[in-house]
């Protein structure tokens, strides 16, 4: 999925292009925008669409075995909840966790613990190992990488395929390293690139020895349902096929409903082995009585059942489609056949990845800030912020309006065109 290379401009042409993108950006600057592409939130007429929730729960604070969501208790969240999440997540309910309001606070808790407590499976905690890596595939999440930095753990990049991870690759350092004790993954519409996991390459992560008896994928679902098409992607089941491959405590799943419900006050999910999910629970019960469970009965009322989420979602998809769509029409108007930059065209998820010409994107994104079109910083998409080929830019094209969208892609464009024509007139000479 990606705009083919324009015939190569003589040195003639590729001035005038540099001298037109100049006026352009000219002319970008002056209008003194003020854009705001950064982040995947969804915008407020997305969560405006789950404005019912603030009235419920309509029937009372009794959840369907009697509890009283009000008080105190029930760690692993109310079961009416794990239900209707538990086909969607490809967990069976009694191995689902419905906790607070974010997945990324259960993938920092389990690293956490990870290092404090001993793992399933685990010679030793993970704080007395001499090294801990991560593998990561590329481009990826950037508060994946930020959370692991933060503990000190290693970043090893692995490269993306639009099938997932280069799995031989990831094969090959599993195997040798017994260091390597983790790898973050986002199976569905990724971000930032929209691939989604063959089946293959789910089937290899189950099976593939490791070195670490305590090897852990996590498994960051976080765009399980979130379609742009008819076409409903499905993954393999991972937490199955780990099972089925001898290696059941391997997959963490996570999940949660903050681009379903509400950003802010969602309710979030960590699935994995009886044993694993036992552990889990083990640790968060130290720091607390119980989930709030009323946001929990909300939800279940609310969403009811897993195709009340999916029509739902549908709700999103009306929202998001012209917006995706919008940015696809513009990057293939004004870049498209030119040979400066290629990008994913998403079936699903929160994001698109362009890319510019090698050593382009930090300049690209330098000047978009200059001219008021906030973006991504350019290398968040790797670890440790730094991306080789300095080529990835991620576009969030959840939040602004349709006409400030517009206006902020067609403004990237310009900066891209600047940038990659001044870059290739200098390696000219
Ligand atoms: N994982 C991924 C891949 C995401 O893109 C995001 C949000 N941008 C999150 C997790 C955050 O999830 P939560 O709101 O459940 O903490």
């Amino acid at each position: 999925s990606a705009s083919s290379p324009s015939p190569a401009l003589n040195a003639a042409e590729l001035t005038a292009e540099r001298d037109r993108a100049r006026r352009d950006y000219e002319e970008l600057v002056r209008r003194g925008l003020s854009l705001d592409l950064t982040r995947g939130k969804p915008s407020p007429r997305q969560l405006d669409l789950a404005e019912a929730l603030l009235t419920l729960p309509s029937g009372g604070h009794r959840a369907a075995d009697g509890t009283d969501t009000r008080n105190y208790g029930g760690l692993q969240g109310l079961p009416e909840l794990r239900e209707i999440f538990s086909g969607l997540l490809q967990v069976p309910a009694a191995q689902l966790v419905a906790a607070g309001n974010s997945s990324l606070t259960l993938m920092h808790d389990s690293v956490v613990h990870a290092l404090l407590s001993r793992l399933p499976g685990a010679e030793r905690r993970w704080a007395d190992e001499p090294r801990i890596a991560f593998l990561c595939p590329v481009p990826g999440y950037d508060r994946h990488f930020a959370l692991c930095e933060r503990f000190g753990i290693e970043l090893i990049p692995v490269p993306m395929t639009a099938d997932g991870p280069d799995m031989d690759v990831v094969e090959r350092l599993v195997r040798e390293d017994a260091q390597i004790k983790g790898i973050w993954c986002v199976p569905k519409y990724s971000n930032p690139d929209g691939a989604c996991y063959s089946d293959e390459t789910v089937r290899r992560l189950a099976s593939m020895p490791a070195a670490a008896p305590d090897f852990r994928i996590f498994w960051d679902n976080a765009y399980a349902v979130h379609h742009l098409t008819d076409e409903r992607v499905e993954i393999a089941d991972l937490l199955a096929l780990c099972a089925e491959s001898g290696n059941p405590d391997r997959a963490f799943v996570f999940g949660s409903t903050s681009k379903i419900t509400f950003a802010g006050a969602g309710v979030a999910f960590f699935g994995s082995s009886p044993d694993n999910v036992a552990w889990l629970i083990g640790n968060l019960g130290k720091g607390t009585i119980g989930p709030d469970k009323i946001n929990q009965l909300r939800h279940a009322e609310f969403l009811r059942d897993a195709d009340g989420v999916l029509a739902h979602m549908e709700r999103h998809r009306e929202l998001l489609r012209p917006k995706f769509d919008a940015v696809e029409a513009i990057l293939s108007k004004e870049l498209g056949g030119t040979g400066l930059a290629t990008w994913s065209r998403p079936a699903g998820g929160y994001f698109v990845s362009l890319d510019v010409l090698e050593g382009c994107a930090r300049e690209v994104v330098r000047r978009a800030t200059e001219a008021g079109i906030a973006l991504t910083p350019a290398g968040a998409t790797h670890p440790y912020g730094k991306d080789p080929r300095d080529s990835t830019i991620r576009i969030a094209p959840s939040y602004p309006e349709p006409e400030e969208l517009e206006l902020a892609i067609a403004g990237l464009t310009v900066c891209v065109r600047l940038v990659a024509t001044e870059k290739l007139l200098e390696a000219a000479g």
